[in-house]
């Protein structure tokens, strides 16, 4: 086996575990960013079909060289108002709609041809230093916003946490999204993604909700 390929096997081991032991399903998003095409055609060649990449630009040279599969891309990198255009036309899923002026462009932009993009609603959950994702109270305003618009599809909750050394205070976070998120599906009941955990707290996000978790470097390797 190659390196590669003892890692996917060893990553989708671990999750089927935490998840049967939460009696549900957590799916595997690949995080590609700095990564080769080549790098991402190999964990395609082993059955993985979703990736995520942070950059527009970067992700758009990827798909050129990779347009022979049929893969399943995520923006998972902040938002600029300017590149509106670009993620719906080149996403099948946004997890990082954090304002109320980004889901006008989106709906505008989505390419008639293909479904509508899927939408997660990025918090802030914990981190005061950060700059992306909304306040939890912006929520609901938000949420109902993405469903008025036939373009696009709400999904459910993404957040980062901050990397707290202390994993009780990263599985606290966790569980605040997820009760933001069980609150949600009150008002929305077709939302059936929960985006947290990555390489290193997966099992834990997995244990408090998580149905898709976003691994990069346990998969690929440490990025330079
Ligand atoms: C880079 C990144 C990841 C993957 O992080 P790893 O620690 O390498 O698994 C997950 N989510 C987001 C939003 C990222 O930017």
């Amino acid at each position: 086996m190659s390196s590669s390929e003892t890692a996917f096997t060893e990553i989708c081991a671990r999750i089927a575990h935490a998840a049967s032991q939460q009696k549900r399903a957590a799916a595997l998003l690949a995080v590609s960013k700095t990564k080769p095409a080549a790098a991402v055609r190999e964990l395609a060649a082993l059955g993985q079909r979703r990736f995520g990449e942070n950059y527009v630009q970067e992700a758009l040279a990827k798909q050129r060289e990779l347009v022979d599969l049929a893969l399943e891309w995520h923006l998972i990198g902040p938002l600029q108002s300017n590149k509106c255009r670009e993620a719906a036309e080149h996403f099948d899923w946004l997890q990082t709609l954090d304002r109320l002026k980004l889901i006008a462009p989106l709906a505008r932009f989505r390419p008639a041809a293909r479904g509508p993009l899927n939408v997660l609603i990025q918090v802030n959950v914990d981190d005061e230093t950060s700059k992306s994702g909304c306040r939890p109270e912006a929520v609901g305003e938000l949420a109902r916003a993405v469903a008025a618009e036939p373009r696009l599809q709400l999904r459910g909750l993404m957040a980062i946490p901050a990397p707290h050394a202390d994993f009780g205070l990263r599985r606290a976070a966790f569980a605040r999204l997820r009760g933001l998120f069980e609150t949600l599906q009150r008002e929305h009941p077709g939302l059936d993604t929960l985006s947290m955990g990555m390489s290193e707290d997966f099992e834990l996000a997995i244990a408090e909700g998580a149905t898709l978790v976003r691994i990069g470097s346990a998969l690929f390797g440490a990025r330079s």
